[in-house]
């Protein structure tokens, strides 16, 4: 499989890593949005949220947790984003599924592409309703 975040677990391809455990590897993006833009990965392939074991999903997760402390600590971050997108609809580019830790900083740049506007109470009950009746 031509995976690129697979060859970054195997070290066929290089990476500048911040932390590793048998389960999951922390590294720095290559194209930060920030200062400390980093990615979380499991070490096995999974292509997204959909597709991800969810015991695996959770190990991921805490290690976004302890990335995403140590980076506030360490870099002196006034926030932080944790994104993951799963999908080419949601941005994503790499399917191994991934966290991006983002420290935020008061005078960033990042500008997240989300245009929150009023919605009809009536469409979140219906919608509501749809993805309660999926679960
Ligand atoms: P996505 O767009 O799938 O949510 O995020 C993929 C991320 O992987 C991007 O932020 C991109 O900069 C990063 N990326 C892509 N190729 C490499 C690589 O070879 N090394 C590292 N460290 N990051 C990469
Ligand atoms: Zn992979």
């Amino acid at each position: 499989m031509d995976c690129i975040f697979c060859g970054i677990v195997s070290g066929a391809i290089p990476s500048t890593r911040i932390y590793e455990d048998e389960g999951a590897i922390a590294f720095m993006d290559i194209n930060p949005g920030t200062r400390g833009h980093a990615l979380v990965i499991p070490r096995s392939h999974f292509r997204d949220i959909h597709d991800i074991d969810p015991e695996v999903l959770a190990h991921v997760a805490k290690v976004a947790q302890r990335v995403a402390g140590a980076a506030r600590t360490a870099l002196a971050a006034d926030g932080v984003n944790l994104v993951q997108s799963s999908g080419a609809a949601a941005f994503q580019s790499v399917f191994h599924i991934h966290f991006h830790v983002i420290p935020r900083y008061e005078d960033d740049d990042v500008r997240l592409p989300w245009c929150p506007r009023p919605a009809d109470p009536a469409d979140l009950r219906a919608q509501a309703e749809k993805i309660r009746g999926a679960m």
